[in-house]
This record gives C-alpha cells, structure tokens and sequence, in this order.
C-alpha cells in the first residue's frame, strides 16, 4: 500500500508505530487471549491482556501483518493500557466508529491517542480491517461476540 496519500505528519507516525511498535510481546501470565486474522491482506494478531478488577493491568500482541496494521495495534495498545472494560470497549465503539466514517465528537476521538490518526485510512477502504483488526481481537478477548 503507498500511504503516499496521507498527510506527512499522520505518515510518519503511522511509520514510527509500525516500527517500532509498543506493547510488541508475549505477556508472563495473560488472563484472556484471543487471535484474529484479516484475510484480505494477511495480517494476524495474537492478543494477550491481563485484566484484574475491571481493569487492563497489561497488554502484549504479537503476530505478523502490513504496516497499519502493526501500527493500529501499537496505537490500540497504548490507549487502552490501564484504562477499565468499559472504557476500552467505548474506545473500540469509538474507533470503528471513527474509520467507518461516522461522526464522534473530538472529545471521543481525543480518547484514542495516536489512533485517532488512522481515520485518516477512510481514504482506503480495503484497509479499514487492517485498522480495526487489532480493536476486534480487544473486543473478543473482553468477551464480545465478533465475527471471525
Ligand atoms: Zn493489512
């Protein structure tokens, strides 16, 4: 994909993530796990939280895939870190919200970090799914039903 398109600023963050990406490893001792692919383009996520009192105390993923997808499950793991349940899952709402282009207050979408810079991949729809993958396995490994 040529993320020529893109904004240079939003570019290069989506760059850094995806380099360097956080939250890029196994987790000791996870509490709920689950593993997502997106068949469109090959990317897979292996999910790994910790999550004690309503809270996510930790999280990891590993996996392989195209850089916004390495780099949404970055930015997606940054911002809900510590956050509780339903924090994260109204991010997740928020977020596919956002890449399906429905309006969010910039209230909400400050809630996101980093992520909220990937709306920018409405401009490529047959990459929203590499931007949701990584907010779908969140949604699952809290124990929402989603389609595979
Ligand atoms: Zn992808």
């Amino acid at each position: 994909m040529s993320l020529s398109g893109l904004n240079s600023l939003y570019r290069e963050m989506i760059l850094d993530h995806s380099e360097h990406p956080h939250h890029k490893h196994k987790l000791e001792n996870s509490t709920n796990k689950v593993t997502l692919k997106n068949p469109t383009c090959g990317d897979v996520i292996n999910l790994e939280i910790n999550v004690s009192d309503e809270k996510i105390t930790d999280i990891g993923f590993t996996g392989e895939g195209c850089t916004i997808s390495q780099s949404s499950a970055s930015m997606m793991t940054d911002a809900v870190l510590s956050k509780t349940i339903t924090e994260s899952l109204e991010m997740a709402q928020i977020f596919s919200d956002m890449v399906m282009g429905q309006k969010r207050s910039a209230e909400d979408l400050e809630k996101l970090g980093d992520a909220a810079i990937l709306s920018s991949v409405m401009q490529f729809p047959a990459r929203i799914k590499c931007a949701t993958l990584c907010w779908w396995a969140l949604r699952k490994s809290l124990g929402e039903e989603v389609d595979d």
